[in-house]
């Protein structure tokens, strides 16, 4: 890795903890830093939809990103690759390009396959809970095509599915450099397809996702509801899987808890090997974090360790994220890493993450998330569609806002405090034992948290 690889990682680690995974995946991975002097960063994007995207999204992220690591407050340029190959290439075309190896001139710097090189096997913590899905991403790392095709990977946000299929993809591509190897997000197979078909251009866009030896597709769950996509992934799939060649997918859903979703494709994407990733225990989350910070050259205390494991219950990427935090507010203090410092820095994460909630935004999130009215939420309405949201509802504004029970009772169309206190038990014991309302919670705790 020259200087600016090297750099450039250490932003694009900033940024990943601070925007959604499957965002980062689609407009951060295709990235790389072209040149830097001192006052301006030129990144290297593959065409000009990219930089629209990252201009008008994360400008201020990624500069923020660059002073972080450099220390200077620098311009962000963007160098846009499809003009040197040829004007007003879709996302999916310069796919294309990348799957001839070694196609442009240099091109030692960049990584043609969106296979992140930071994500590998020796960098994932084995533990009971992803043992399954971590031994049979190995099996197929090491026999493509041969043994579990696909491979279909489910499991919480945040748990390492996306952290697999890199780790495949570079598994494979160490074995034989040729092999075609392409990483994407569903959603950015969607975008390939819109453009495509927006510019007349759907033989192109086949003719250049088959011809891959192995095709790693994240967060499949994207394409539910979404008929054309499905249609076509459908026809993409099988193309691959009959000509033998290695399908790996990951969701945050079984694929029978995938709503909107055609049954062909789900039967397609059953057929082979289904691993779950489950929620880490004390023991694995502790490792992961001698792992990292290791990797970070900032030894831990044990202490340290099970106090960041046991606040963080259930997202290894925010396991990693306030580990982060710590090291990074230990070096700016002088301070050593302890336990103290540690409490310190969660208040503020804790405080960070709860800045955003406010009752009338939990019930317009969690209206919208299940469909429904706010008026329903502070409606009579007994209804189990809607007892249940007005009860997750209550739960987050007692959990998340400093507002006290009669308060939360009037902001839901003059409730009993009694009332509230019932639905904080009731859906409080529920989480733990109800996967998919737990990760309903998850899911609006995010949105709002996002702003
Ligand atoms: P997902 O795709 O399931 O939402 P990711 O694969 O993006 O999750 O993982 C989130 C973060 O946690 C990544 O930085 C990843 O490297 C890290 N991570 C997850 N599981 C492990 C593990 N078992 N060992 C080491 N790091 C892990
Ligand atoms: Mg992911």
């Amino acid at each position: 890795m020259d200087a600016k690889e090297v750099l450039w990682n250490k932003c694009l680690e900033t940024i990943e903890i601070q925007i959604l995974p499957e965002n980062f995946a689609t407009w951060f991975s295709p990235t790389y830093l072209k040149s830097m002097n001192e006052t301006s960063a030129t990144l290297a994007v593959p065409n000009h939809f990219y930089r629209r995207c990252l201009s008008e999204n994360y400008r201020d992220l990624i500069a923020s990103a660059l002073e972080k690591v450099s220390g200077k407050k620098l311009g962000i340029k963007f160098f846009i690759e499809s003009e040197f190959i040829e004007e007003n290439k879709t996302p999916a075309e310069a796919i294309a390009d990348n799957l001839v190896p070694n196609r442009k001139a240099g091109s030692t710097e960049e990584h043609p396959h969106a296979v992140n090189p930071r994500y590998t096997f020796s960098n994932f913590v084995v533990g009971t809970s992803n043992q399954f899905a971590h031994a049979a991403a190995q099996v197929v790392a090491n026999h493509p095509a041969q043994k579990y095709n696909p491979l279909f990977i489910y499991g919480g946000v945040g748990l390492g599915k996306t952290h697999l299929l890199h780790a495949i993809g570079n598994t494979i591509l160490q074995e034989k450099q040729d092999t075609r190897v392409h990483y994407l997000t569903a959603e950015r197979f969607t975008v390939d397809l819109i453009e495509s078909l927006r510019k007349d251009r759907m033989p192109a866009f086949r003719s250049r996702y088959r011809p891959l030896d192995v095709l790693l597709v994240d967060d499949i769950q994207f394409i539910a509801g979404k008929e054309r996509t499905q249609e076509e992934f459908f026809y993409t799939f099988n193309s691959l899987y009959d000509s033998h060649k290695q399908v790996v997918l990951s969701s945050d859903k079984y694929p029978k808890d995938i709503h909107d979703f055609e049954e062909r494709l789900r039967s397609r994407l059953e057929s082979g090997l289904i691993a779950d990733i489950k929620l880490p225990d004390l023991e694995t989350k502790v490792a992961i974090l001698y792992k990292k910070a290791e990797f970070h050259q900032k030894p831990i205390p044990r202490d340290v360790a099970l106090f960041i494991a046991d606040n963080i219950k259930t997202n290894i990427r925010e396991l990693e994220g306030l580990l982060l935090r710590i090291i990074a507010y230990a070096s700016f203090t002088h301070c050593q890493i302890t336990l103290e410092l540690a409490r310190d820095v969660l208040k503020d994460f804790t405080y960070d993450k709860n800045k955003n909630f406010n009752i009338p935004k939990i019930l317009k999130t969690v209206a919208s998330h299940f469909n429904i009215k706010v008026a329903d939420l502070k409606s009579k309405k007994r209804s189990r569609d809607i007892s249940i949201p007005r009860q997750v509802a209550m739960y987050l504004s007692r959990e998340y806002t400093k507002a006290s029970l009669p308060d939360i009772g009037r902001q839901f169309g003059g409730k009993d405090h009694t009332t509230v206190i019932f639905s904080y038990k009731k859906i409080s014991g529920l989480v733990s034992k109800d996967n998919e309302l737990a990760r309903s919670i998850e899911q609006i705790v995010k949105k709002i948290e996002r702003g």
